[in-house]
């Protein structure tokens, strides 16, 4: 049967363009699941949705039709049938999609999308995010916990935002924490290390020393 690898850990630590090396390496599809949970963000914010009003999210959360594409050399995703790759990396999805991902009815459909990519993925799949090995994909093959200081995960998403200035980094930092314990804290499948999860500190590490050590525990 297809290898399926469950990759989580909070934001900064490299977890997509880990997952998504690995999965080239390894010739196996690549699932971004913070990227789904942006994408139903936008559609909420799109809709005139206030993503503060819980019940009006889950009422909506059923409608917006979300497509991931799993290629690893070239990831995409769609909100019903238009490229939303660019939009949901705004400023105000991230500071807003802790707020849609704790609804427990936005869970129950991602998740259920993405048992179902990842069952049709014929070579197997990365999958990264904050619930993969403890709730989506619980039996997955091999578990692997990111983790970093916060001084290392504000410098690389800074580096992502294109700013190194010492205030920027300083509010990207601020943010981060803010949201790790937001996702952390939400009631339904919080972020959270499986039991039988590999934790890898990625502080001191580079890239490619990340994906070397996921790549073999994967050929174990
Ligand atoms: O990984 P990324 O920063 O794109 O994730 C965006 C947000 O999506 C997270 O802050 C979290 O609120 C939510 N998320 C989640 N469960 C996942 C993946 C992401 O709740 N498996």
């Amino acid at each position: 049967p297809a290898v399926i690898v469950a990759i989580d850990g909070p934001s900064g630590t490299g977890k997509s363009s880990t997952s998504k090396a690995v999965a080239a390496r390894l010739g196996m599809s690549f699932l971004d699941t913070g990227a789904q949970y942006r994408a139903m963000t936008w559609w909420m914010i799109s809709n005139g949705i206030d993503v503060t009003d819980t019940a009006a999210v889950a009422t909506a959360a059923h409608k917006p039709v979300i497509d991931s594409g799993t290629d690893p050399a070239a990831p995409s995703i769609t909100v019903d049938g238009a490229d939303a790759s660019g939009p949901i990396r705004t400023p105000e999805v991230t500071a807003k999609v802790s707020a849609v991902s704790a609804v427990p009815e936005v869970r129950a459909v991602i998740t259920r999308l993405q048992r179902s990519i990842a069952a049709a993925a014929p070579h197997g799949i990365v999958a990264e995010g904050r619930d993969i090995g403890t709730t989506v994909l619980p039996d997955a093959d091999v578990k692997v916990f990111l983790t970093a200081s916060a001084e290392a995960r504000a410098a690389r998403r800074s580096g992502e935002l294109g700013s190194t200035a010492t205030a920027d980094v300083a509010a990207t930092r601020e943010a981060l924490i803010k949201r790790d314990a937001a996702d952390s804290g939400r009631k339904t499948s919080p972020l959270a290390k499986a039991g039988d999860a590999t934790e890898i500190d990625t502080t001191d590490l580079t890239l490619v020393q990340v994906i070397d050590r996921i790549v073999a525990l994967v050929e174990e």
